[in-house]
């Protein structure tokens, strides 16, 4: 296993408009160092609080991608370095973001987690909830976050068909949202979708970001 290599391999057939996150979550800052010396700087973590220890620990040019469920509570804890928060999933959490953004003199960018998967486990919004927070007033009033687009997770199947179409349809709802919804808040630009497992097919539905991990980490025992 060869991180650098892993990485080169994988840069090597991304569109230049396609940005790599690479998901370091359980892995030891020793591994993210490599990828770093390889010049690597966007990086994924789905804890908050393991993304905040290797924050502390790790050269501070390292953009952080929050990629998991988010809790309310911990929010404060990455509000003063996050790059970009993946899984935006109801208004209240967005308020929250909102809060402790303005408490530490920034703006922070989220994408909405929009739920594609067949599957109850997965996370996200339906598209009439995340439809009516990017319409509504009290959205519009938030002067601290910044929504930059949409996240999504394919089902976990071999059905390449099928996630294909979930990809599809993601991308359908960002290019018709791009077009009803652009305010203060709202930019929308990032298309979050696609792991080790189905980036490829990610990248031919319109992902412009790819979250990728096993492939270049290695698996992990756990998580
Ligand atoms: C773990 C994780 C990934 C990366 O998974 P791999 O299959 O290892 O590439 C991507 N996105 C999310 C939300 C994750 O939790």
């Amino acid at each position: 296993m060869n991180i650098s290599e892993n990485l080169k391999e994988i840069k090597s057939t991304l569109p230049s408009d396609v940005t790599l996150i690479a998901v370091s979550k359980t892995k030891p800052v020793d591994d993210i160092m490599e990828a770093y010396n390889a010049g690597h700087r966007n990086f994924g973590e789905n804890k908050i609080q393991e993304m905040e220890s290797k924050w502390e620990t790790l050269p501070k040019d390292i953009k952080w991608h929050m990629i998991g469920h988010v809790q309310r509570n911990k929010v404060k804890y990455m509000a003063p370095f996050v790059s970009l928060i993946h899984g935006v999933d109801s208004f209240k959490l967005l308020k929250e973001i909102n809060k402790q953004a303005i408490k530490n003199n920034r703006v922070i960018e989220c994408l909405l987690q929009i739920k594609i998967a067949d599957e109850d486990s997965k996370f996200g919004m339906n598209l009439a909830d995340a439809s009516s927070l990017l319409d509504s007033e009290e959205y519009k009033d938030l002067g601290a976050i910044k929504v930059v687009g949409l996240m999504g997770m394919a089902t976990f199947t071999d059905d390449e068909n099928q996630i294909s179409n979930e990809f599809k349809s993601l991308k359908n709802t960002f290019n018709s949202f791009k077009t009803q919804f652009s305010n203060d808040n709202t930019d929308l630009r990032i298309l979050s979708m696609g792991m080790s497992g189905d980036y490829k097919i990610a990248l031919k539905n319109g992902s412009n970001m790819i979250r990728v991990g096993s492939a270049i980490f290695g698996e992990r025992n756990y998580n």
